[in-house]
């Protein structure tokens, strides 16, 4: 392509995406298609010689966006936000546009110190202490012991966790003889923690009859820690190791933030590795006022939260901090005589293949560094505390209704409901506002009860979106 069209069609598709997210609200929010409706559009095989693509804006909006689902729309409300923002989108441009790779600090240096230092930033902003520092304050102070990476997702980041853990409990033991010379490991989290706590046991060969599911709060979904206590000490009295507590900060079906400072109590009587798993409401952190998300994350050994949920930075960006970064190392790295290079070896670099699963990386530092820049810490706070004022004022429109009931504590972004006629009826509602495509909602149980959660956090939301919203539940209620 020669770069004049580079410029130009480029030029083209910033103002289509622009059009594009200007006019999310015309569009359906759940793409109104049946399977296999977007792979009939699309020639069954590649082209055998390139084509102009002078038509792409025009081939988008017929071939793709019936097939998309309104993620950045204002009438956004299921799962939880995967927000994004301008600056984040041009960040994503420049990763692409500059095409490095970073697996080691040689591969391109300002992909590893931009990250670390991005690390150090949000550590600040998130008023986390100074163990998790990637780079030392004073520049010619000692390495720090922690430090910070960024991961794909909050998956990956528990996965990373539970394996520097069991690496750390059996002292390397378990990645280098495997699994099965390891005294039985057991790992422990809420009953309401994230399935990827579960598939990191599976992966990993810890297995999932090894994971105890910790009751919950009846009331507050949040960790029963008197539970995990017991659970940990009859494990433990029959020989078995409890190496792994995963805490949430923001459980997925209904918001609920353990007692992380119990749990490190806890768990550190047996020597356990403790995760905070902050994927959704660690973020809110950088509000002084919900700081409390966070309490207890200064004695974890690794915590994760992901900007690529609330925080206008595009998908994938979760952040993954450890207390002591041998650990994570030790479990992670290898090395092969291709990769060796002189910075590596003269041990003052940070080489963040030895950080995550995958070798190669993007330099996925640049939207984060962008949504910084552009918003400020006061900026994102603002937006954070409209998202929350305006899920407290939905929480109140729904108290006061005669048909709709709250199920679970609402202190932030997420509010879960049911129709007090029961679950045939909640789940109906929730099936034909989805069939309408006027918004977008999403279920959980909770109690064994069906009940619809209503995350508000997209960039675009604002208050008459939310009214919006309960005007329908009212009128299909
Ligand atoms: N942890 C919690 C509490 C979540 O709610 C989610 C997703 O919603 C995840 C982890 C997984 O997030 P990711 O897609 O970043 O792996």
């Amino acid at each position: 392509m020669p770069p004049e069209t580079f410029e130009s069609l480029g030029r083209d598709l910033l103002h289509w995406i622009t059009r594009h997210l200007d006019s999310a609200d015309t569009r359906p929010v759940a793409a109104p298609v049946a399977p296999g409706d977007i792979h009939r559009r699309f020639p069954a095989s590649p082209p055998e010689h390139g084509q102009s693509l002078a038509e792409l804006p025009r081939e988008l909006d017929d071939l793709v966006v019936p097939g998309l689902t309104g993620w950045q729309s204002p009438n956004w409300f299921a799962y939880f936000p995967c927000n994004h923002s301008y600056p984040s989108i041009l960040g994503e441009l420049l990763s692409a546009g500059l095409g490095v790779q970073g697996m080691l600090w040689a591969t391109s240096p300002a992909c590893t110190e931009l990250e670390s230092l991005m690390l150090d930033w949000s550590l600040e902003a998130f008023g986390l202490p100074d163990r998790f520092r990637t780079m030392p304050r004073d520049p010619n102070g000692p390495p720090c012991a922690g430090g910070g990476v960024v991961q794909d997702t909050a998956s990956s980041a528990t996965f990373c966790a539970l394996l520097a853990a069991r690496d750390r409990a059996t002292d390397g033991a378990a990645g280098r003889d495997g699994v099965a010379a390891c005294p039985p490991l057991v790992a422990y989290t809420s009953e309401q923690a994230h399935s990827s706590v579960e598939k990191a046991c599976t992966m990993s060969g810890i297995g999932r009859a090894n994971l105890r599911l910790v009751p919950s709060d009846p009331d507050t979904f949040a960790m029963d820690v008197d539970a995990l206590a017991a659970m940990m000490a009859a494990d433990a009295a029959a020989g078995r190791l409890p190496f792994f507590v995963c805490a949430t900060c923001g459980t997925t079906s209904s918001g609920a933030v353990d007692p992380t400072a119990r749990i490190v109590d806890v768990a550190r009587e047996h020597g356990a590795w403790v995760h905070l798993d902050g994927a959704m409401f660690g973020v809110a952190a950088i509000c002084p006022e919900f700081r409390w998300t966070l309490d207890g994350a200064d004695g974890c050994d690794s915590i994760c939260v992901n900007p690529h949920k609330w925080m206008f930075t595009n998908f994938d960006c979760d952040l993954f901090w450890v207390a002591d970064r041998r650990a994570l190392t030790r479990a992670m790295g290898v090395m092969p005589e291709y990769l060796r290079n002189a910075p590596t070896e003269s041990g003052q670099v940070i080489d963040y293949r030895d950080w995550q699963v995958p070798l190669g990386r993007r330099f996925r530092a640049l939207k984060l560094w962008l949504v910084y820049r552009h918003y400020g810490l006061e900026g994102i706070r603002q937006a954070f505390r409209e998202h929350v004022a305006m899920a407290q004022e939905f929480a109140d429109m729904i108290d006061a209704d005669d048909d709709w009931t709250r199920v679970a504590p609402s202190p932030l972004s997420l509010v879960c409901i049911r129709h007090r006629d029961g679950d045939e009826r909640t789940k109906r509602i929730l099936d034909a506002i989805n069939a309408s495509g006027e918004a977008m909602l999403s279920h959980t149980k909770l109690h064994d009860e069906y009940v619809i959660r209503v995350s508000i956090g997209a960039t675009r939301t604002r208050h008459e979106h939310v009214q919006r919203l309960f005007e329908i539940l009212r009128s299909r209620g």
